[in-house]
């Protein structure tokens, strides 16, 4: 092991693990689910400066009446205010599903390095399922993109919230329709 004087041991770059992009994946699922807990579309993200997460968000539009809290804008606001900078560089942005054309915009305005998603969104993606936003050589400027990272768990949680929405849809019609047959009971 190489000796490095006596650096406390969590300021001791021996001591310290470098996280995977699943590990922060990971922890933007965690915000994930705190939006489907509200009842959002379950999209979290997480941005991260060297070992660090250093701002969390996610879905907020339905609760918020807000058409732009996405989960990657209000990852990117609270780190512009933590860094004390409207520049994002050398950060990087881990987000379940791929970014639309919005936060792409975004990304780019922030001059984030890196972002890393899970899920593809094949309505409205704007890297490359949909947009070719994120990655469009007319920018000035190219983050670095890697995609499909803990893509089924991604995918999959997404695609239980609208299972679960339709469901709760269809009871909902299925009782207004039993209560409306009861009021037409003659007494
Ligand atoms: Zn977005």
């Amino acid at each position: 092991m190489a000796d490095n004087g006596n650096l406390p041991a969590d300021e001791n770059p021996v001591n310290v693990t470098e996280h995977s992009d699943e590990y922060f994946m990971r922890e933007a699922m965690k915000e994930a689910e705190l939006a489907a807990d509200i009842g959002e579309v379950p999209v979290g993200a997480v941005i991260v400066a060297g070992n660090s997460i250093i701002a969390r968000g996610h879905n907020k539009m339905i609760s918020a009446n807000d058409p732009s809290a996405h989960a990657e804008i209000a990852a990117i606001r609270e780190a512009g205010r933590v860094l004390d900078n409207y520049r994002l560089t050398d950060t990087r942005l881990y987000v379940t599903l791929e970014p639309c054309i919005m936060c792409s915009g975004a990304i780019i305005h922030a001059r984030i390095g890196r972002v890393i998603y899970g899920a593809r969104d094949y309505k409205t993606g704007g890297d490359v399922s949909v947009f070719n936003i994120l990655q469009d050589p007319r920018h000035n400027h190219h983050p670095e993109v890697t995609s499909g990272v803990l893509e089924e768990e991604c995918s999959a949680m997404i695609s239980a919230f609208f299972a679960r929405r339709r469901e709760q849809k269809k009871l909902e019609k299925l009782k207004n329709r039993t209560e409306a047959q009861i009021e037409e009971l003659p007494n």
